[in-house]
């Protein structure tokens, strides 16, 4: 705790300019101004934020006039919540006046009622170590619910009744596995416990709010404890059902992996990888991918009689099924083709055994991966969880082989722009035709071809084509 404390005093020294001087302004106009939530939190385990959340006793249109002459700009956050944002130079805050939520349980808008005090407000937050705040200008800690000590203890649990709280607000639940996930913190018991009881509620919340979470937790540093608590607490059956269903019975002869165990340590070396990719992380569809590039084995499972089990086509079948979750969760379509490409193209690698694609498989491959060939590379990277050193090593090595040599064809042959020999107009030249479907069909086939062949003159590709046109007559 006086580690909390050393933590705390040395984040308030950095954000004094900001602090110190809204504090001032705010009290001599007699309100009361408090740092809260997420800065005040992560102040004490010694982080960095340049977001600045506070809360108030003024009322919006107050604190609005009060920023006026101080802010470098100002905007409004949702009046009607009662928040008002600004900036001041590198600095973002966000002021929300103090709030008494009220929830009217047949509607799923919390409908806002501005309350008087910090306390009120503080108890109706999420949870213990969000609901702390350092009132300024004089710096003084108010935590009313234990936070300090639960931050100590690194778990999560409710200012009030869990009940009571994902009662007001299911969406808290998912918030739960995402602070878990943020924070590697543990959830309190009979917080687990009312979510468990309590999961059917999400049902209530808007698909975007839910996805919102969902990614946040995806993004943070540690995915794998709030996907468990999700899927422990049987939330993960209402907003991500394809997550549970891989917790596969075993056959009676241990055959094959536990899929849902291997999906968690996939999306961990996922993650693992990503300084690889162009942006280094954390990459929400690299990510997404690694979680979703099984979920078609449930569906595809055989037994054989030998006692082997086979998944064919759970590639395809996953893709498909990573489309609908994400179209359900709202998710745009750019990342759902992203994502879903990446879960259909997963298993490509296999075939590529111990490096006997021929340059045309190469080419195939780099071009169905599109602008996700780089995470494609770290998805089937990630997609080896065997503990066998020797075959992990081949299987790398091997990777590193099929990654060379697209280098090299790229460096041949500009890959990434891949066009037949002859374009539109030349064939229409060469042909003797008028644009239509002759065209268009004398295109792909020259581009099939410039695909198994690699580049070719134009001479060739002018035999090449007439050659093509005599066979359709
Ligand atoms: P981050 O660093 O991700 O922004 P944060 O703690 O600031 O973390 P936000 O979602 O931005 O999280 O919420 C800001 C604060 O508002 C939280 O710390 C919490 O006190 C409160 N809060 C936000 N959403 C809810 C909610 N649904 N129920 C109760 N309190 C909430
Ligand atoms: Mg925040």
């Amino acid at each position: 705790m006086a580690d909390a404390q050393r933590a705390v005093t040395a984040e308030l020294d950095r954000i004094a300019p900001v602090i110190d001087a809204l504090g001032e302004r705010f009290a001599a106009a007699g309100h009361e101004l408090a740092l809260v939530g997420g800065p005040v939190r992560d102040a004490m385990l010694g982080r960095q934020h340049n977001d600045l959340d506070f809360a108030t006793s003024a009322r919006p249109e107050q604190t609005e006039a009060l920023l006026k002459g101080w802010a470098d700009a100002i905007w409004d956050m949702g009046r009607s919540f009662g928040t008002i944002g600004c900036r001041k130079g590198d600095w973002q805050v966000e002021i929300t006046t103090y709030r008494s939520e009220a929830y009217d349980p047949s509607s799923r808008k919390p409908t806002v009622d501005f309350g008087d005090t910090l306390a009120g407000d503080l108890g109706r937050r999420d949870f213990t170590v969000n609901a702390m705040a350092v009132l300024v200008p004089g710096r003084v800690v108010e935590d009313p619910y234990g936070g300090v000590v639960d931050l100590a203890h690194r778990v999560l649990r409710t200012p009030g009744r869990p009940e009571d709280s994902f009662s007001d607000d299911p969406l808290r639940m998912m918030r739960a596995a995402r602070f878990a996930a943020q924070l590697g913190f543990s959830v309190a018991p009979e917080v687990v416990e009312a979510m468990t009881a309590m999961a059917g509620r999400i049902e209530i919340i808007s698909a975007e709010r839910v996805r919102d979470e969902l990614v946040k937790l995806v993004c943070a540093p540690y995915p794998r404890l709030g996907l468990r608590l999700l899927v422990e607490t049987g939330l993960a059956a209402i907003v991500l059902p394809e997550l549970p269903a891989l917790a596969l019975e075993r056959d009676e002869h241990h055959r094959h992996k536990d899929v849902y165990e291997h999906t968690l340590t996939v999306l961990e070396q996922a993650i693992d990888l990503e300084p690889r990719l162009p942006g280094g992380g954390p990459d929400f569809v690299a990510r997404f991918a690694a979680l979703m590039h099984d979920i078609g084995k449930p569906r595809t499972r055989r037994f054989v009689d030998d006692g082997t089990v086979t998944f064919h086509h759970h590639d395809v079948v996953g893709a498909k099924m990573t489309r609908k979750r994400m179209k359900a969760l709202r998710f745009s379509n750019d990342e759902i083709e992203a994502v879903s490409k990446l879960v259909e193209l997963h298993l490509r690698f296999h075939g590529y055994g111990s490096g006997e694609w021929t340059d045309s498989a190469v080419r195939r491959y780099v071009r169905d991966a599109g602008d996700q060939l780089e995470r494609l590379h770290v998805v089937t990277r990630a997609d080896c969880t065997t503990r066998n050193q020797r075959k992990a090593d081949r299987l790398r090595r091997t990777y590193d082989d099929l990654e060379a040599r697209i280098a090299r064809l790229r460096e041949q042959e500009e890959l990434d722009s891949l066009r037949p020999d002859l374009d539109g107009n030349q064939i229409m030249e060469i042909l003797g035709v008028g644009p239509g479907r002759q065209v268009g069909a004398a295109y792909k086939y020259l581009l099939e071809l410039r695909m198994d062949r690699g580049p070719m003159s134009e001479e060739e590709a002018r035999a090449a084509l007439l050659a093509w046109a005599a066979e359709q007559e």
